[in-house]
């Protein structure tokens, strides 16, 4: 029902593949967006499943499988105390984070002005607000004021979504498992066409820039990435599996 994006790279090594997620603050819950796109029903996407390959030799495969191993054994070992196995029930089974490279260059985020119906400009100090809320929980910063062209993670506005949610985010990766931008769409206004106060959208931004991150959801209600965002401030839940998620290799894990 959601639309399906994806983004092709010219380099003919990148297959970059969308992911929906979407984020509630309104009724509908725990409805995983999970769309790829080309669509073979089910199974994993034929650039994943190169990527997995590890190259294809045996002795690299050997490695490889190894190291999604111990990769398993650390996401079994802290999944009491993180819900990173949300993140991996939405991207069959992959670690999909921004890269390493990223640790040393902030992510770029470009915040349109929209006057859509309901946008104020407060907003946007709703949104910076909740990039403050994740700055320094990675090695990865979020840096406001790019442009809307050199932008890593471009956030929009409408005006009401048609998936009954109230915020949208969409990832491209290649098939390593590296996120290479983020595309964000916020509602103003909720499923029953109420419109979003402050906290409210703080709550949603806060929700949707994890998923921005490569965060699944959660299935605890305090957490930000809740499906039903309320929270304003990230739970230590949501400190673990996100420093978890920039621990683990990018990549398939099984
Ligand atoms: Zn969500």
């Amino acid at each position: 029902m959601e639309p399906m994006k994806g983004r092709e790279r010219s380099n003919g090594l990148v297959m970059a593949l969308g992911l929906v997620l979407l984020g509630a603050v309104g009724a509908d819950v725990v409805r995983r967006g999970l769309l790829h796109h080309p669509a073979p029903p089910a199974r994993v996407p034929a650039a994943d499943t190169v990527a997995s390959a590890g190259g294809a030799s045996a002795p690299a495969g050997s490695v490889a499988s190894a190291a999604r191993e111990r990769v398993r054994a650390r996401i079994a070992e802290a999944a009491d105390r993180t819900y990173i196995t949300g993140a991996l029930l939405e991207t069959d089974s992959a670690i999909r984070r921004w890269p390493d490279e990223r640790f040393a260059r902030a992510l770029q985020v470009c915040v349109i002005r929209q006057r859509v119906n309901g946008f104020r400009d407060d907003f946007v100090a709703n949104v910076n607000y909740a990039l403050g809320r994740w700055n320094g929980v990675l090695p990865i910063a979020l840096s406001t004021g790019a442009d809307s062209a050199s932008a890593d993670v471009l956030i929009t506005w409408t005006a009401q979504l048609d998936s009954g949610k109230t915020g949208r985010t969409d990832l491209t990766w290649d098939p390593r498992g590296n996120i290479h931008h983020a595309f964000v769409v916020l509602a103003t206004h909720d499923a029953s066409g109420r419109l979003l106060d402050g906290p409210r959208m703080s709550a949603l931004a806060l929700h949707e820039l994890g998923h921005v991150l490569g965060l699944g959801h959660s299935q605890e209600r305090e957490d930000a990435l809740y499906p039903i965002a309320t929270a304003l401030e990230l739970t230590d839940r949501d400190r673990r599996t996100a420093r978890l998620l920039y621990d683990l290799p990018p990549g398939p894990i099984r």
